[in-house]
């Protein structure tokens, strides 16, 4: 045998001696055997075959199976399935072959890793994000399967320099675009940073040698400080008996750029950026979150904490998984410095991420969290936005996105990511109270639905059944389920409003004894103004056209008349138990403000809807309580000019108690955002809470109602100003009649 393929095959019994030997399964004779069989089928099948590095094709099984088990933290299927993992796709063993010998389980792994392989190696954008889907959708069958095909991504950009230069540039690509998000959303951080660091060397490779060599040579200066800064937390840790360890490692060389980048620093200027870690071993007895806090006390007992600067993921871990105390102190040179308190326990995994969980025994808990993650990948995978560019859009988004914890009323966390909107939240409860809602209340305070959440958010949805899903709502949602949600039911709504007015079309023309042709269709298109048949029927489907004078455009074309009606109704009456009536010493009834009916000894009239601040007047009925209307209104003027005898003069108290329904009638040009501007001004900046919004866009105008609650005719003065002056906003009045 030649030297070379000597030197060869000690390389991979070596590599195959550290397999066995290092890994986390048991080691007993039966798993060392079947890693034998493993890599003797596949050294077999492999043989002959090199990579581009020259060297033998088994060397990267080999080794992706080291990453599996050792950096990941897999046991011992996912290793045998690392080291069969090319089998299928690069030689003639069949899936059935794999079966045969190692069973059904495997089989299905290394036939999902089959299906996957190629997933980025087609040219076409659309065909890689169907298979990104594809491969995700593994996710489902088995989780390990993405966990392997990160590792066997990993080790192919550490021997990504055998590659001719395009290729490389491709690959990193790809690595930093979705594999790096991947593994972060899985946890696995470290695997992570090295991705972001491997991709990094690739695509700008003189940047990248150039901050590794400034690592090196600051790495004196930084041990200077860490020491300096860790010194005095050694000896108060030691002296409360801890048993620990603590370490400042530099940020990675993808985020030192990251950073550079993004706010235009120098490597100076950042270069000692870094987070001392303290990873302690619990002691008997006493919670780790318990201890996370001692630790906290001691060190700022010695440095003074940065307020509001506290990361409690201890309480709530975070959604993959990471638990950790951060804080950040004063260190000794005026410097702000993160301070991560971690257990052994939480440290691995911060470090390997869910593959860890799957160590500690208490799976009930720790496993909840990634299968909650699975169940909403597998939602969006299964949401028929269809369009595979889009879709990869918006679940890089996903995976980009750091994430917030939201509360229901009930206290169930919701996670979401960040930038999330009240109505993302509606659309994670479920799509139909997203499709319902009309706001929300977050921590008891009315918002819009376009209120952006934070961590820690008490969330509350307002429904309404007339609510329905708008073009605008899909602008300010972030997460996949709502956008898709709102897509499919503006769709419905289209196509159901165009069925409807149809329908409607056909029944009144039969009516008169017609039926749809497209003579009349011809005539009616122009008539109502609308260009062709379907915006006719959507138009008339939503109401925006009525058909009320159908008869008189086909016969002539006559002008419309707009009649307006006013309902009127009188006020409620009558027959309640006599309530005490307080006059002040003119003889003035004074309108108390209360929150209970049969407390009120008024009924405010439903033709001039008086809220306090308005000029009053009381009118006697009979036996019944006083009816108060506005002095400007027509029915009490009605009642002044001939029955004086009746009225009573009335004030209000004011006290800002109490809320009255208003409502004010908006019209304006239908831009973009127009009606968002209308809700945050009422609720944001003026706080004044909503009951109905009832506004319709049509031909670029917009025009309804909104009824709210107000204190006085101040707030709603000033509500009306301020509306005013939104860009879009026409004319804002006060309506009288309520009903
Ligand atoms: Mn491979």
């Amino acid at each position: 045998m030649p030297e070379k393929v000597l030197i060869e095959n000690r390389k991979i019994d070596e590599l195959l001696e550290q397999l066995i030997s290092n890994c986390n399964f048991n080691s007993s004779e039966k798993d060392v055997k079947l890693i034998r069989k493993a890599f003797n089928m596949a050294n077999d099948a492999h043989s002959g075959m090199r990579r581009k590095s020259g060297d033998p094709y088994i060397i990267h099984p080999l080794n992706v199976a080291l990453i599996v088990c050792e950096e990941i933290g897999l046991g011992l299927t996912s290793t045998v399935c690392a080291i069969l993992h090319d089998v299928v796709e690069d030689t003639d063993l069949t899936i059935e072959d794999i079966e045969n010998a190692f069973g059904k389980k495997i089989a299905s792994i290394v036939d999902g890793l089959t299906k996957i392989s190629g997933v980025f190696d087609k040219e076409s954008n659309s065909l890689q994000a169907e298979n990104f889907r594809k491969m995700l959708l593994t996710l489902s069958d088995d989780v390990r399967v993405i966990f392997i095909k990160l590792a066997d991504r990993l080790h192919n950009m550490r021997t990504l320099d055998s590659l001719p230069r395009n290729t490389q540039i491709k690959i990193a690509g790809e690595t930093i675009y979705l594999y790096a998000p991947l593994a972060h959303r899985l946890g696995l951080y470290t695997i992570k940073s090295e991705l972001e660091d491997l991709s990094l060397k690739y695509r700008y490779p003189e940047v990248y040698h150039e901050i590794a060599e400034k690592i090196k040579l600051t790495e004196e200066r930084r041990l200077h400080v860490i020491n300096h800064f860790s010194l005095p937390i050694i000896d108060a840790l030691d002296k409360n008996g801890f048993d620990f360890h603590i370490s400042g490692r530099p940020k990675s060389i993808y985020s030192i750029w990251q950073k550079m980048h993004q706010k235009n620093v120098t490597f100076e200027e950042i270069y000692d950026l870094f987070a001392i870690r303290i990873v302690f071993n619990p002691k008997p007895g006493i919670p780790e979150k318990t201890q996370c806090w001692n630790i906290y006390s001691i060190i700022t007992d010695i440095y003074a904490p940065k307020p509001e600067r506290i990361r409690d993921w201890v309480s709530t871990p975070k959604a993959n998984g990471y638990e950790a105390l951060h804080t950040t102190v004063m260190g000794p040179k005026g410097k702000w410095m993160e301070v991560q308190i971690r257990s052994k326990r939480m440290d691995e995994i911060a470090e390997r991420g869910f593959a860890a969980h799957w160590h500690y025994k208490d799976k009930s808990s720790q496993a909840s969290e990634l299968d909650k993650w699975i169940k909403r990948i597998r939602e969006t995978l299964e949401s028929p936005t269809a369009d595979a560019m889009e879709f990869l859009d918006d679940f890089k988004l996903n995976l980009f996105s750091s994430e917030i914890l939201v509360f229901t009323p009930k206290g169930q966390i919701i996670t979401l990511p960040k930038d999330a909107t009240a109505l993302d939240f509606a659309y994670d409860i479920h799509t139909e109270i997203g499709n319902k809602a009309i706001g929300a209340k977050v921590n008891h305070r009315l918002v819009p639905l376009s209120h952006i959440l934070s961590s820690g958010d008490q969330v509350e949805i307002l429904t309404s059944d007339v609510q329905k899903p708008t073009l605008e709502w899909y602008h300010f949602v972030t997460t996949v389920k709502a956008k898709s949600a709102i897509k499919n039911a503006l769709k419905a709504e289209t196509k159901n409003r165009t069925e409807v007015g149809k329908n409607l079309l056909i029944e009144k023309l039969k009516e008169i004894n017609l039926t749809p042709s497209s003579r009349i269709l011809k005539k009616l298109i122009p008539a109502y103004d609308t260009a062709h048949k379907d915006e006719l029927y959507s138009k008339i489907g939503s109401g925006i056209v009525s058909l009320d004078n159908l008869k008189d455009i086909l016969s002539k074309n006559t002008k419309s008349k707009w009649v307006r009606v006013w309902g009127l109704s009188v006020g409620r009456s009558q027959k309640k138990p006599e309530k005490k009536e307080t006059y002040d010493s003119s003889g003035t009834l004074i309108l108390r403000e209360t929150m209970e009916d049969e407390e009120r000894n008024y009924t405010l009239a439903k033709c001039c809807n008086p809220i306090p601040g308005d000029e009053v007047v009381a009118v006697r009925q009979g036996d019944g309580p006083l009816m108060v209307h506005r002095t400007d209104c027509k029915v009490a003027l009605k009642i002044m000019s001939s029955q004086g005898d009746r009225l009573v003069a009335a004030k209000w108290t004011q006290h800002k108690v109490l809320s009255y329904l208003a409502r004010i009638h908006l019209n304006g040009w239908d831009r973009f955002g127009v009606y968002n501007a209308i809700t945050n001004t009422i609720t944001k900046e003026l706080n004044i809470s909503m009951r109905t919004i009832n506004l319709h866009g049509h031909d670029g105008i917009f025009d309804g109602t909104i009824d709210l609650y107000v204190h006085n005719t101040t707030d709603l003065n000033n509500l009306i100003l301020n509306l005013m002056k939104l860009k879009g906003v026409e004319a804002v009045h006060r309506v009288e009649a309520m009903e």
